[in-house]
């Protein structure tokens, strides 16, 4: 049975990132959407700080002690993930994504690295570097390729619209090591920032989060240790384990996509907080006693708002909940990402429109939010492709049966 009540740890850090996101990051919300990627978040280094050295990059099953009921349930890493992320994202999404030491990359060594791995690589800002310019949502369609010679993976490609590609000190890139064997021959590789033929050739100018570095990265004759495989260096064999190996590097989607919903959590109720309070200026309170046919249309519209945010958080931490608790969260990952990137982008747009021209004026940040959510919706696999892949989890086809 599920279980959602939080640990204390998880209840005070997410107290103490209400404080960080509405004193340190909405001050700072405006002028960094304005300079984009012009100048570097100075301000947002010192104020990481606060934060500490907890691993905000996910982690799969990692239930440690903390709240749990008399069948052993617990929420640990993967809930204090989705729930911190939801707190920063409700100050600004942009920053939070430049924050140092916050990586999707992060997340991806912790799904698959080796243990010795992640004690050697310790602390990390590492971004992901997955989508190429003939692959976006069929990621099994890399052509950036990764050939041992001696002791050093030599890899060769052009990886684009790689957040923090540009401020990260690590990129975990996803290369196959024989293209003639399709998505079982896909891996993925740290290349520290520095190594030489990794280049940034390039950094984006976007609709929204702009804060954020969104940048392409070429790799030319990019030589790194063997030891940089994450995880297993083998090409499965036979048809059955080469389903599996693949699964393998996908697992870091199981652990990215709930935080990536949270993302919009965070963003809808930020849009929603601050619609209450541009009505509340202008008179305009709700009042929950009211009967259905004394309803406003605004209050029935936000009535409708908080419902389809409410279903979202509960599918987030569900999802969060499976991975503590050692559950394959695959079908659930999707299921929220697909749910809570549409609702963000649903919220914060209505919220614009119901505070018409202050809404859309960027006199408050109702507009920004609107256009920062939009994203979430679209990158660590897009809406349509989250349907897919839970459509053919319920109907049990393969990726080749149903695509
Ligand atoms: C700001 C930003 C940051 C990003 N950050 C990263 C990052 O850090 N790392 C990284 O690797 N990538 C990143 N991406 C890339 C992102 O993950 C891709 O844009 C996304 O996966 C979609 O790929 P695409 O843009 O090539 O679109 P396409 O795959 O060409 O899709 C276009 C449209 O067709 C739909 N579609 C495609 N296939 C199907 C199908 N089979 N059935 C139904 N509909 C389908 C899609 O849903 C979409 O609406 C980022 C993108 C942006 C814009």
């Amino acid at each position: 049975m599920i279980f959602l009540e939080l640990p204390k740890r998880i209840e005070d850090t997410r107290a103490l990132l209400r404080q960080f996101s509405e004193a340190g990051l909405r001050p700072l919300s405006r002028k960094y959407d304005l300079l984009e990627q012009k100048e570097m978040p100075e301000e947002l280094y010192e104020l990481s700080k606060l934060l500490g050295s907890g691993n905000r990059g996910g982690g799969r099953g990692a239930a440690k002690p903390g709240a749990g009921d008399e069948a052993g349930n617990r929420n640990a890493n993967n809930m204090s993930m989705v729930v911190s992320s939801a707190e920063i994202c409700w100050g600004d999404v942009g920053l939070f994504l430049a924050l140092p030491n916050v990586g999707l990359g992060n997340a991806a060594v912790s799904a698959v690295a080796t243990d010795e791995q992640k004690e050697e690589w310790g602390k990390l800002f590492a971004a992901m570097a997955i989508t190429e310019p003939g692959a976006g949502s069929d990621s099994a369609a890399i052509k950036t390729t990764a050939v041992l010679d001696g002791d050093e993976w030599v890899i060769n490609g052009e990886k684009i619209f790689v957040t923090d590609g540009y401020r990260s000190k690590q990129v975990v890139v996803w290369a196959s090591l024989d293209p003639t064997l399709g998505k079982a021959a896909i891996k993925s590789f740290l290349v520290p920032k520095g190594t030489p033929g990794m280049t940034v050739t390039r950094v984006e100018h976007k609709l929204g989060i702009r804060s954020s570095d969104t940048a392409q990265i070429v790799f030319d004759n990019c030589r790194v240790p063997k030891a940089n495989l994450l995880g297993n260096p083998e090409i499965a064999k036979t048809a059955e384990a080469r389903k599996k190996a693949f699964g393998g590097v996908m697992q870091t989607f199981d652990n990215t996509r709930p935080m990536v919903a949270a993302q919009a959590l965070g963003v809808a109720r930020a849009a929603l907080d601050l619609t209450y309070d541009l009505l509340k200026e202008k008179g305009i309170e709700l009042d929950y006693e009211k009967g259905y046919h004394q309803m406003s249309a605004v209050e029935n519209d936000l009535y409708d708002l908080e419902a389809e945010y409410e279903t979202a958080r509960l599918l987030v931490l569900k999802a969060a909940w499976m991975a503590d608790n050692r559950q394959p969260n695959s079908r659930n990952a999707s299921m929220s990402k697909a749910k809570a990137g549409r609702m963000g982008n649903q919220v914060a747009l209505k919220c614009v429109e119901i505070c018409g021209q202050l809404g859309y004026s960027k006199a408050h940040l109702l507009e920004k939010f609107a256009r920062d959510s939009k994203i979430i919706d679209i990158y660590e696999g897009t809406q349509q492709i989250q349907q897919l892949i839970v459509a053919r989890q319920v109907l049990g086809k393969s990726s080749s049966e149903l695509k």
